[in-house]
């Protein structure tokens, strides 16, 4: 036998006995407590991105724990623009931390032209309409096609909404001539004006004929001679 000392660690028992040359046979005389963790302590205080905590760390063995965790505690940003945008130019934000200085940056989307109607030209029977950018002074035209076309189109989109009421508007018109002449022709039938009630009638169907080529040939008349000119 010869004389051996094991010594203890933070955690577990260490001892003093004999063990033999020969075999792993030994026998424990002295049994030397565990001597436990030594630790020290180091503090992290939380960042904007990361927790704070305190790491306790045994100077012995390296074992080490955690605790008194605080959470990250996000950043706090200020923002500027550094690049104004313009009409047809990004511009630029700035994000800038207050605390841990990290920085990015944002586009600021392109305003877009701001354009007024600065005036209409004629050009080869065109109207031709500048624009002016109030922003940037870009000029823009745009060509509204052939005049004639305008008006005609007008006429055209006129016409439609009278088109459905026309034979409403003829057939009350004609209501109204027919009771006013009806009212003179009694009258004149009572005074026995014979010959003046036989003209009365010829004018009545001449008013007739009138009322019919005012309130449905003319509107006609007037859209072709439109699409005529514009043809
Ligand atoms: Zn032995
Ligand atoms: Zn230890
Ligand atoms: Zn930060
Ligand atoms: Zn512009």
């Amino acid at each position: 036998y010869e004389e051996i000392e094991v010594a203890p660690t933070c955690t577990e028992e260490g001892y003093r006995g004999k063990k033999c040359r020969r075999c792993e046979d030994t026998i424990k005389t002295e049994i030397l407590k565990a001597i436990g963790h030594k630790f020290t302590d180091s503090y992290f205080i939380a960042t904007c991105e990361e927790e704070g905590y305190t790491l306790h760390t045994c100077l012995s063995c390296g074992n080490e724990y955690k605790d008194n965790i605080v959470p990250a505690t996000g950043h706090d940003y200020e923002t500027e623009v550094v690049r104004e945008p313009h009409c047809e130019t990004e511009g630029e934000r700035k994000f800038h931390c207050t605390k841990c200085e990290k920085e990015y940056y944002s586009e600021i989307p392109a305003t877009g032209h701001n354009y007024e109607l600065t005036g209409t030209e004629e050009v080869n029977g065109e109207n031709i309409r500048t624009y002016v950018c109030t922003n940037c002074g870009a000029i823009t035209t745009q060509n509204m096609g052939e005049q004639y076309e305008q008006v005609s189109s007008y006429i055209e989109y006129l016409f439609e909404q009278y088109q459905p009421y026309m034979w409403w508007v003829l057939l009350a018109t004609a209501g109204v001539w027919s009771i006013v002449m009806g009212v003179f022709f009694a009258i004149a039938q009572k005074n026995e004006e014979k010959e003046k009630a036989r003209k009365m009638i010829k004018n009545y169907v001449i008013g007739l004929v009138v009322i019919f080529a005012i309130l449905v040939a003319c509107p006609y008349l007037v859209k072709g001679i439109a699409a005529l000119i514009a043809g």
